[in-house]
């Protein structure tokens, strides 16, 4: 593909946060978006997810987005006329300390006031009605809504990338920024190892190595990539788990796509280390977990495990919106949750660059937030 030398938005990153802003800029009628990704799309954290969705959050701001973000995406076929793989078989979740539990009831009283109606009961028969044969004898409760869901992150991201190049968007793959030029306080270039673009505003969606692509232009980040491990079996019968089953205390997610194989996957139990490197530790201790929970999985295989990146901030909560440098934007640090979030945060960056109102308020995920000792503390993430 012909190297862009000039663009009026330059989107860095091929995720599902970068594709997703750089379709939503087309659609509100922004010309001359051009896409860079120093490898291919979905080659980051999109393509090594778990791919959940859901609107069960502790925090006002984050039922909110959450909620926004299945709008967003009971529409998305129909609107990018290609499959995201939605499949909304809910969230479980499983509560196993005292304090986790009195956690979701509070939860659940907030979702609640906020019209997501999640249902919280501590029957293990009915827990074995939304996912049978689940072994939680051990829960001290449970909630359960059933508009949550997973997608396929690879099919999502494909979606957004089509119908984003439909309205004139260019993809730049194999395309690595290198530097930023800085003039007088304001972006004016971004340098790549195929040429520099000169454009006039740069979006930072650089997951995992956003802290990397900011420092170019001087601003310091505190975010970190941290990773994480997962793995996936071979297809069986759709029934062995049609929910997404998760706890934290538990630390696990199991999930069923709709073609039978099951992804399950866990939070590390040792320091956080980055590397892509998956670890026999990994792959056993989630697989007694899978056996533990759903033991009709015995000897269901597993035919692939990988490890990818959490883009983690210190309050495990994104940042969005502009920076000390005149049209320089993050929408990053997502730690475990931005695939769900990606479609409304480029939404939310959309807006911004417009000038309009967002559909969510951003201005708390200001990155300068952690400088002035604030934090977004949210009760429920893996
Ligand atoms: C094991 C695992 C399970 C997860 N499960 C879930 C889940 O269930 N639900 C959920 O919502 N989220 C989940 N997440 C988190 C989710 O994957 C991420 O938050 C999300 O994918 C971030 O998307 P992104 O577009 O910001 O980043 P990425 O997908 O990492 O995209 C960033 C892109 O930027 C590119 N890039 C970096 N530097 C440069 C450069 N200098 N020049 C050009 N391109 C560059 C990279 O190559 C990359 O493709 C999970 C993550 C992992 C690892």
């Amino acid at each position: 593909m012909d190297f862009q030398k000039t663009a009026d938005i330059v989107v860095i990153g091929g995720g599902v946060v970068g594709a997703a802003t750089a379709y939503y800029l087309a659609k509100s009628g922004r010309k001359n978006v051009v896409l860079v990704e120093k490898n291919t799309v979905c080659s980051g954290s999109t393509g090594r997810c778990g791919a959940g969705i859901r609107a069960q959050w502790g925090l006002e701001l984050n039922c909110r987005m959450a909620l926004a973000c299945l709008d967003t995406f009971e529409q998305l076929d129909e609107e990018l006329g290609l499959p995201t793989g939605l499949n909304q078989g809910g969230y479980l979740l499983i509560a196993y300390k005292e304090k986790e539990w009195e956690q979701f009831k509070k939860n659940v009283e907030l979702q609640h006031s906020l019209g997501i109606n999640t249902e919280i009961f501590t029957d293990v028969k009915r827990a074995q009605e939304i996912c049978p044969g689940v072994a939680v004898d051990d829960a001290l409760g449970f909630t359960y809504y059933h508009r949550d869901g997973h997608a396929d992150p690879f099919l999502t991201t494909f979606a957004f990338q089509e119908a984003a190049k439909r309205l004139g968007v260019k993809f730049c793959k194999f395309t690595e920024v290198t530097g930023l030029r800085v003039e007088r306080g304001e972006i004016k270039a971004v340098e790549t190892n195929r040429g520099t673009i000169e454009c006039g505003d740069v979006i930072n969606c650089a997951g995992s190595w956003a802290q990397d692509v900011a420092a170019m232009a001087g601003i310091k980040l505190p975010n970190w990539a941290e990773r994480h491990e997962i793995f996936i079996t071979e297809p069986v019968d759709p029934g062995v788990c049609p929910p997404m089953l998760m706890s934290f205390s538990g630390n696990f997610y199991i999930q069923q796509r709709p073609h039978g194989s099951i992804i399950a996957g866990e939070s590390p139990s040792h320091e956080p280390v980055t590397g892509y490197t998956a670890t026999v530790h990994s792959i056993a201790s989630i697989a007694r977990t899978v056996l533990k929970l759903l033991p009709r999985a015995k000897n269901i295989r597993v035919v692939r495990q990988w490890a990818g990146h959490y883009d983690m901030t210190p309050d495990a909560a994104p940042i969005l919106g502009e920076t000390d440098v005149k049209h320089f934007w993050h929408a990053t640090g997502f730690s475990g949750h931005g695939f769900m979030l990606g479609p409304v945060a480029g939404q939310i960056m959309t807006a911004l660059l417009n000038g309009d109102t967002p559909i969510i308020d951003p201005t708390i995920m200001d990155y300068r937030r952690f400088e002035r000792g604030e934090r977004i503390i949210e009760p429920n993430v893996v």
